[in-house]
């Protein structure tokens, strides 16, 4: 951290200082768990005034007014900024969540290409939309402005990623925010505030408040002074903020979890090298950081007459991959993110065992080795065959590198074990059959649908989930909109009396 004490990370109209409380958080590295930083433990207090200051910056500040050209090249500027600073903030990510230096990198170039993505679509847009009142005397228009205040409360598994996507919309719109980082990873997003801050942003547009969900986080829901609260985190902080939120009828924006299907039909192996490329993505889906991620392929569905040919590569592939500490060469995957999570991911394997499913590797945790300290939080990779829709494992979402197989023998039953979840964020078809592609996906209750891949997102599509997965979008023009209030201005041109009364 350049700009400020190791415990001054809360920043408050432009000032970076510690709690008021004075407490403060050991930020630990997951691969030793030992503290690597120390950051102030805000609490409600600090949330009320980081809300005054964004309250005031929006009210009387420059920022919602500054022509849409000039809040652009600030976040042209801040996307820079990223990027000179990719490999410290690659690395703080990787310390910080767990993952490897290589997908920390990969994470801060997404996050520049939020910041630009939504610079272009501002500047693409026109004044407003003219609507057709009916009469040469009247100038109808439709026009966006921002919402206000946002409180932005963010995860820990893509800590700067999820952070960017609420930021760089609000920013874009003319908002003026509060962000809570989650109190395990908040550090890439105070690094984000910095270059805010060295990009130019005036004081108070951007706060932040490191400190936990129940105090600060709740605070920032409830509070009377915020207009917009965006969430992602889990289905039960979602659900207390969208109440909190709800009593005081902001606009809100959730993205929770997910328990995503990827959908095998045995057309998708009929090659070797089809194989190959169904059975390398299905790895993918399932563990890319630890399976740690919100659309993770954590329900394999394949086809019953490939069933078992694909599920031995697929553990045999999943037994090789190298854990370890995520900044030591030739490591493909951390450790979780904490004890916490590694002790949620071994209940669910319990539970599943007892239940009758057939462990095809993984299910341990690994002997510690010269790249993985004893008190890291790894867990292996694991493959959990004979599995079915009732198992608590296959419905709920675990966020770990657990993998459930099922299988099914027809279309239909492929849609309907597919669709067999509260939640409905992402999914995936494998298959050479254009028709059935196109039919399947079309039935898939679930925000992304990708055929014949797995994970790819864009930042000009939007991004969200049906049923539990959340409400609202992030990204694309729907991200944007989640910022803004909509106004009609109508303009009568020659005003005249009404005369409906005559009196
Ligand atoms: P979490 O719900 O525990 O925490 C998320 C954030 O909410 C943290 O900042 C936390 O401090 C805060 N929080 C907790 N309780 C709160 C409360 N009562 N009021 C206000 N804020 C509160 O989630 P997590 O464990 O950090 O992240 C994992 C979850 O996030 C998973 O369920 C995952 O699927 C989800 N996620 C979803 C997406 C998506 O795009 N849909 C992306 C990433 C993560």
């Amino acid at each position: 951290m350049a700009g400020q004490q190791a415990d001054q990370t809360i920043q408050v109209a432009g000032e970076w200082r510690p709690a008021l409380s004075g407490a403060t958080r050991e930020i630990l590295d997951p691969a030793d768990a030992e503290p690597f930083a120390r950051v102030a433990e805000g609490d409600e207090r600090d949330a009320d005034a980081a809300v005054d200051a964004a309250r005031r910056a929006f009210d009387a500040g420059s920022w919602p007014r500054t022509p849409v050209a000039e809040r652009a090249a600030l976040l042209r500027r801040v996307a820079d900024l990223l990027i000179r600073d990719r490999e410290e903030l690659g690395l703080l990510e990787s310390r910080d969540a767990g993952k490897t230096v290589e997908e920390g990198r990969v994470d801060i170039d997404c996050v520049a290409d939020a910041f630009r993505y939504f610079a272009d679509l501002v500047t693409a847009e026109g004044p407003g939309r003219v609507v057709d009142a009916g009469s040469p005397d009247v100038h109808s228009v439709v026009v966006h402005e921002p919402v206000g205040v946002c409180a932005l409360i963010t995860p820990w598994n893509y800590p700067l990623l999820q952070a960017s996507w609420k930021i760089a919309p609000a920013l874009a719109a003319g908002n003026t925010f509060v962000v809570k980082p989650s109190e395990i990873t908040p550090m890439t997003t105070i690094a984000l505030l910095e270059r805010l801050e060295e990009a130019g942003l005036p004081a108070g547009v951007a706060n932040i408040v490191t400190g936990p969900g129940h105090s600060v986080g709740a605070r920032l829901a409830e509070h009377p002074d915020v207009d917009l609260v965006s969430f992602t985190g889990g289905l039960v902080s979602g659900t207390k903020v969208a109440q909190a939120a709800a009593a005081g009828v902001k606009k809100i924006a959730l993205e929770l979890g997910g328990k995503n299907p990827n959908v095998v039909f045995a057309d998708a192996c009929a090659t070797e090298e089809d194989f190959d490329t169904a059975v390398d993505q299905a790895l993918n889906a399932a563990f890319i950081h630890s399976g740690q991620v919100c659309s993770a392929g954590a329900r394999l569905i394949v086809e019953e007459s490939v069933r078992e040919r694909f599920v031995a590569e697929l553990a045999r592939r999943a037994g090789r991959i190298r854990l370890g500490r995520g900044t030591e060469k030739g490591v493909e995957c951390g450790p979780l993110v904490s004890e916490q999570q590694r002790a949620r991911t071994e209940a669910y394997v319990a539970s599943a065992l007892a239940e009758g499913a057939v462990l095809r590797c993984g299910g341990r945790r690994p002997e510690p080795s010269g790249t993985r300290p004893a008190d890291g939080y790894f867990y292996e990779p694991t493959v959990l065959d004979q599995c079915h829709r009732e198992m608590k494992v296959v419905r709920e979402e675990v966020f770990g590198p657990v993998l459930t197989v099922e299988t099914f023998r027809t279309e239909d039953e492929a849609v309907a074990l597919a669709n067999d979840t509260e939640y409905g964020l992402a999914g995936a078809v494998w298959t050479t059959d254009p028709g059935r592609a196109r039919r399947v996906a079309g039935r898939l209750r679930h925000g992304t649908v990708w055929i014949n891949d797995f994970h790819p997102y864009l930042p000009q599509a939007e991004w969200g989930g049906f049923g539990k997965s959340g409400i609202g979008r992030e990204l694309g023009p729907a991200g944007l909109a989640e910022y803004r209030e909509t106004k009609h201005v109508y303009q009568n041109l020659a005003p005249r009396p009404v005369r409906w009364f005559m009196g």
